[in-house]
C-alpha cells in the first residue's frame, strides 16, 4: 500500500499563518504574522495549518515545497482583492493585539 496521495505535504505549515495564509516570522515557538498582527504559537498554528491542508485539493505530500509557496501566495493575493477584511471591527483588532497569546489558547 503507497501512501495516500491525500496526506497533505507539510511544506510551510509551520511558517504560514493559518488564519490569512501569509509566511509570518518565526521565533522560536512563535509565529507572528504581520499581517493578522497576531503571534501564533507555532506548533499550534502548524497543526491547524495541517488539518486544514488534508482536505485541500491543490497540495499534497509530493508537493514541490516551491509550489506550495506559490499556491499559498497566490490564494493570499486573491485574499486581499476578493474578500473584505475578517473581523474588520477596530476594537476586536486592538484586543487581539493587545493580547495576542490568548487568542491561542481560545483555539
Ligand atoms: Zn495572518
Amino acid at each position: 500500500m503507497s501512501t495516500s496521495s491525500a496526506d497533505p505535504s507539510p511544506a510551510y505549515t509551520s511558517q504560514a499563518c493559518h488564519r490569512c495564509g501569509r509566511l509570518g516570522r518565526r521565533n522560536g515557538d512563535r509565529l507572528h504574522c504581520t499581517s493578522c498582527g497576531v503571534v501564533w504559537q507555532a506548533d499550534v498554528n502548524a497543526a491547524i495549518n495541517i488539518l486544514q491542508r488534508a482536505g485541500d485539493p491543490d497540495i499534497a505530500l509530493r508537493t514541490s515545497h516551491r509550489v506550495v509557496r506559490q499556491i499559498l501566495r497566490d490564494r493570499t493575493d486573491r485574499h486581499r482583492t476578493r474578500l473584505p477584511v475578517q473581523d474588520s471591527s477596530p476594537a476586536l483588532a486592538e484586543r487581539r493585539a493587545n493580547y495576542p497569546n490568548r487568542s491561542v489558547m481560545s483555539i
